[in-house]
């Protein structure tokens, strides 16, 4: 069986759960070797997970020369790894990061490349929700190793027992690849939540927040969710920009989507609309977001959203009769 290469996403060592989710539709594909580039001195929890995810092989790639470069030093590894093992695919994370890896290695094989695939069956054939989810596509690489970019939260990762064979890979970098570098690097401010990108639930707020995020952040919390936010949220100075959703913002794909005020244009639309399950808070009736939520809620998200976190933490003593719930016509 050939391989599928899965570029392992990790923070130092620790895997993110994307990657269990690529390795599970890997093991559709052939035979699933993680590459883990990182220190290789932190990699021991990574190989451990990688194989309770299937893994047949673990390619470990130490990081060392070329840690302060952007992604282009990355591609070079897939590439020249790709050469020596000729796999029958190669996976990566649809993030921001993952997808500029694929689209330099796809150049550097002369490969296709399929992003933000929601979907990957055998073939590989991948399914793709387009232009703001209104077509569904299914697609094929016809030419070189296929290369797809899979969201995150597009399969519900799977344990299976691997091998786990781990093998070091060295690479020989170019000067090319090294012309960005990076000079300094802060780690985010923890918030406890999950990241947003890969988070199973998100609960974001727009301009009906009125600027107040509390309620939106409570539920979260309660939920264990991620918060995301709409541009109009952003523009008014609410929130930070690494919350926006949309076309121009984050592309998130989880489980289940809740949207507390707002409206549901097409382009934030764009960035939420494959979530498996969309519930919707809003107090117009007519707001464009219940289109598309398998539940919708006509109510203030001040009065809901609280209510809910009272009825999941036990106690509530029922819905207000202020709270008018209705099901969107389907
Ligand atoms: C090139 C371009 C790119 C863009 N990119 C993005 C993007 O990435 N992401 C994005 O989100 N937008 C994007 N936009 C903006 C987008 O067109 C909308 O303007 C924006 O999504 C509206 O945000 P909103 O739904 O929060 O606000 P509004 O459209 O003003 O909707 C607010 C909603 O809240 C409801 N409401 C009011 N009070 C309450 C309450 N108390 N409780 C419950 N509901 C209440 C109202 O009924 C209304 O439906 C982009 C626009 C352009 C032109």
């Amino acid at each position: 069986m050939s391989e599928v290469l899965v570029l392992v996403d990790h923070v130092d060592g620790a895997i993110r759960k994307p990657t269990a989710e690529l390795l599970t539709v890997a093991r559709r594909l052939g035979e699933p070797s993680a590459v883990f580039i990182g220190r290789t001195d932190h990699s021991a929890g990574a190989v451990a997970a990688v194989r309770k995810y299937g893994a047949a092989k673990v390619y470990l790639v130490d990081d060392s020369e070329i840690r302060d470069y952007l992604v282009a030093p990355k591609a070079e590894v897939l590439q020249q790894l790709a050469v020596k093992v000729s796999p029958a695919a190669i996976l990566v994370t649809s993030s921001f990061e993952g997808k500029e890896i694929a689209g330099r290695l796809a150049v550097k094989l002369g490969s296709g490349l399929i992003t933000d695939a929601v979907d990957v069956q055998e073939g590989p054939v991948t399914t793709q929700s387009v232009f703001a989810g209104n077509y569904t596509v299914r697609a094929k690489v016809t030419k070189g190793t296929p290369i797809i970019a899979v969201k995150p939260n597009s399969s519900a990762p799977e344990e299976s027992d691997g091998a786990g064979a781990v093998e070091e890979f060295r690479a020989t970098i170019s000067e090319s690849a090294k012309s960005a570098r990076i000079l300094a690097s802060e780690p985010r401010q923890a918030t406890g939540r999950p990241d947003l990108a890969e988070a199973a639930i998100v609960v974001a707020g727009g301009r009906g927040t009125g600027g107040d995020f509390t309620p939106v952040e409570k539920l979260a919390d309660a939920l264990g969710a991620a918060v995301g936010a709409s541009r109009a949220a952003v523009d008014s100075g609410w929130i930070s920009h690494a919350f926006q959703i949309g076309q121009t913002g984050k592309t998130v794909s989880p489980r289940l989507y809740i949207a507390g005020g707002i409206s549901g244009a097409i382009q934030h639309r764009a960035g939420m609309q494959t979530s498996k399950a969309i519930v919707a808070v809003n107090t117009d009736a007519d707001a464009p977001i219940f289109e598309l939520a398998d539940l919708g809620v006509v109510g203030d998200l001040r009065v809901v959203f609280p209510k809910v976190v009272e009825l999941l933490a036990g106690t509530a003593g029922g819905i207000s009769a202020s709270v008018g719930t209705s099901q969107p016509e389907a």
